[in-house]
């Protein structure tokens, strides 16, 4: 239930003066982002300025500077209307001790300038000057008011980012009467460190940011600004650390198999483990054994390897006679994995199916059955598995592959479908440690730091598409050498721009070119077609795959040497490094072609720059970072998993740390939040929309 205190927060925007249905839904879109619930009184609040315009200035009209934003106190003297049907300005002349000033409005109502500034009085304006030939200007005045009204002049007025459709007048009247709104909330932070910090209490912090006397109560340092980052990182990393406790608690149980299946795999695998492969699994197989259950995130550059980890580690838990499932974000990986694991599987005499949502409900229904009665032991899927209709007769392990795609539900539903269900996260996306813990808490990590051996480095080139000409012409020569070669184009969407090269269009042109050895997949397609079009691929039936991003992840043709990206400047970085991850894979040297369009814009000349220089996917990671912000790096902006609002990973790096630890401090002594510290814990949860783990909490 939520603290009722906090209900005057939750109230709907339209609540306010000044917003009605149309306004609201305009800051729904701007503070929400979907339509699915409307924007509150807390949403306005969070949303925090960028800037100041500071009114002190006032010089007089003749000390004004150009372009200074002044405050004047203004005798009216005459309004000149322009001419009926005229397109000349309104202009209003005025004066003060010091000289004359012109007043002037575009499209004006004569009426309404009348009432503002009457001629014969003294009028306090404020707005930008500027100077023609020696004469002063201000034009559309952000402020004309009589003396008595002038006490109510924000001389420090926030600026807020703006949307269209927004009057920055109608945000900031809202926002005055939203701080009113907000109630006094009890201090959920330990009294010595707000002290030893100097944070002010969360209100006092919103209401300075609203109220900013400068601008620095605005930067990210600043102690306001600090507090509430450190506010926003202790709700997540407390909703985290709830969600691990719960997930933990629920009991593992010690899991040490006799090393039969997982010998019988090894023995079938054309290569041997890499040190980094062997280590992982060690870590892997010591969780397992553990009573606890097993919360472990494996992270590998794209190519190390991962998923031989997995399936030992899946094998690892079917020795004690429980079932493994393996989760993939999509329908194609899936189908890959289950493809690569099925020889191993058969060699081991590890019953293997696949699952997805494509699939017809008759197959969904003899694997389910199946499941049910233990007669599967590893089951490879999309999300389908995980739901309500699918059940498991003793479900063990979990493997969750490239798991920045799923949000915390499913994170949460994966734990659901067992009693004791250990589980392994894999990503290819390097990611950052800051990040790590903002996405997954304090999950334990392991790295594959090496790549299989005999792996050379994939060359990387920039070429504009200008000379898309000679790249068709290369291609037919390393054709006839017998390469295979994917070409990627960017997404077709039906909100996308027409301009973005259509795949069917360069698959038309390339097949036109190059013959019937071009192949076609992209997200559209039925799942047979794209799995006849990956299967041509493989056997090398056909020798060029044009692709969209289904490739993105995963997808793994070892013998294929070449990757040509078009429109490479519309691809993120990490995305970049991920397509160029699908060549390199195996002894053959490699190359990775990106076609890109001139002009190239400075970031997106600098991404390309990187790629070229460097295939270490943790440097590439942290340039990202640095090139495009934390939201955009984990893709958080499309799946729209809550992000963070007030606190920046990049600004507040140190404080997520101290958030980590003081959430495991507060779990050890109060794991209910039944203290007084844990009753406000609990409102700061559900002022960040973190209240889903206060359900996992037994006391509710
Ligand atoms: P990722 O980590 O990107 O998921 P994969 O698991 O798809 O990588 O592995 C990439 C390729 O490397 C696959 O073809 C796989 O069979 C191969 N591979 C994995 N481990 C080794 C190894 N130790 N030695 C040689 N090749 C390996
Ligand atoms: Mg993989």
């Amino acid at each position: 239930m939520r603290p009722t205190r906090l209900d005057p927060l939750f109230a709907s925007v339209t609540k306010l003066p000044g917003i009605g249905p149309k306004i609201a839904k305009t800051i729904t879109n701007l503070l929400v982002g979907s339509p699915d619930r409307e924007a509150r009184i807390s949403d306005l609040l969070f949303h925090v300025p960028v800037n100041v315009i500071d009114r002190r200035l006032r010089p007089g009209i003749v000390g004004s500077p150009e372009g200074a934003i002044v405050t004047l106190e203004l005798h009216i003297d005459h309004h000149r209307a322009p001419p009926r049907n005229s397109r000349a300005p309104y202009k209003v002349q005025a004066h003060d001790e010091s000289g004359t000033i012109e007043l002037v409005f575009f499209r004006a109502h004569g009426d309404y300038l009348h009432r503002t500034l009457p001629e014969g009085e003294k009028r306090i304006v404020s707005g930008k000057v500027e100077w023609f030939n020696d004469r002063a200007q201000m034009v559309h005045p952000d402020h004309m008011v009589s003396e008595e009204e002038a006490e109510n002049l924000p001389l420090v007025e926030p600026v807020y980012p703006m949307t269209a459709g927004l009057a920055s007048k109608t945000l900031q009247r809202a926002m005055g009467t939203a701080l009113e709104f907000l109630p006094k909330l009890p201090e959920w932070q330990d009294k010595s460190f707000v002290d030893q910090r100097g944070f002010p209490p969360f209100d006092e912090a919103l209401r300075s940011i609203h109220k900013p006397e400068d601008s620095q109560v605005l930067a990210p340092q600043g102690k306001a600004r600090a507090r509430l980052a450190y506010d926003e990182f202790l709700a997540n990393q407390l909703a985290l650390a709830l969600v691990r406790n719960s997930l933990r608690h629920m009991g593992g149980c010690g899991r040490k198999g006799d090393g039969s299946l997982r010998r019988k795999i090894l023995a079938a695998l054309p290569f041997e483990l890499t040190d980094g492969q062997h280590a992982a699994l060690n870590e892997i197989f010591a969780d397992l054994e553990e009573p606890a259950r097993m919360l472990r995130l494996l992270q590998g550059d794209v190519g190390s390897g991962k998923t031989v980890v997995g399936l030992l580690a899946m094998a690892a838990v079917i020795e004690t006679g429980s079932q493994a499932a393996m989760m993939a974000p999509t329908d194609i990986l899936a189908r890959q994995h289950f493809a690569s694991m099925k020889p191993l599987c058969d060699a081991a005499g590890i019953r293997v199916a696949v699952l997805s949502g494509k699939d017809t409900a008759k197959t969904k229904r003899e694997i389910g059955a199946a499941l049910e009665a233990g007669e599967i032991d590893l089951i490879v899927g999309t999300h389908a598995l995980f739901q309500s209709t699918v059940n498991f007769k003793d479900l063990g392990i979990t493997i969750v592959d490239e798991q920045h795609r799923f949000g915390v539900h499913q994170r949460l539903a994966l734990s659901s479908k067992g009693a004791h269900v250990d589980v392994l996260v894999m990503t290819a996306t390097p990611i950052p440690r800051t990040l790590v813990l903002s996405y997954f808490g304090d999950m334990d990590v392991s790295r594959l730091t090496d790549k299989p051996k005999g792996r050379q480095e994939i060359k990387t080139v920039s070429i504009s598409l200008d000379r898309i000409g000679e790249v068709v012409e290369r291609l037919k020569t390393m054709i006839v050498q017998g390469q295979k070669i994917y070409w990627v184009c960017p997404l077709v969407e039906e909100s996308e721009k027409i301009d973005l090269a259509a795949a069917e269009e360069r698959f038309n042109d390339l097949q036109n070119a190059l013959g019937p050895v071009v192949a076609l997949v992209h997200g559209r397609q039925k799942s047979d077609q794209k799995q006849a079009a990956m299967d041509a691929f493989k056997t090398g039936d056909a020798r060029v795959l044009v692709a969209t991003t289904v490739i993105e992840v995963g997808v793994d043709v070892p013998d294929a040497t070449i990757i040509v990206i078009e429109h490479a400047e519309r691809f993120g970085l990490a995305q970049l490094h991920q397509l160029r991850g699908r060549v390199g894979r195996g002894s053959l040297a490699s190359s990775c072609l990106l076609l890109f369009k001139a002009p190239l814009n400075e970031t997106a000349a600098a991404r390309l720059n990187i790629l070229r220089e460097t295939n270490d996917g943790f440097l590439i990671a942290e340039e990202d970072l640095r090139l495009r912000g934390e939201g955009e790096l984990l893709g958080t902006r499309q799946s729209g998993t809550p992000g963070f609002r007030l606190a920046s990973i990049e600004d507040h790096a140190d404080l997520m740390e101290v958030a980590r630890d003081d959430a495991k401090l507060i779990l050890a002594t109060d794991p209910e939040l039944e203290t007084e510290r844990g009753d406000a814990l609990r409102h700061l949860l559900y002022l960040f929309a973190r209240d889903e783990a206060i359900r996992l909490l037994r006391a509710g």
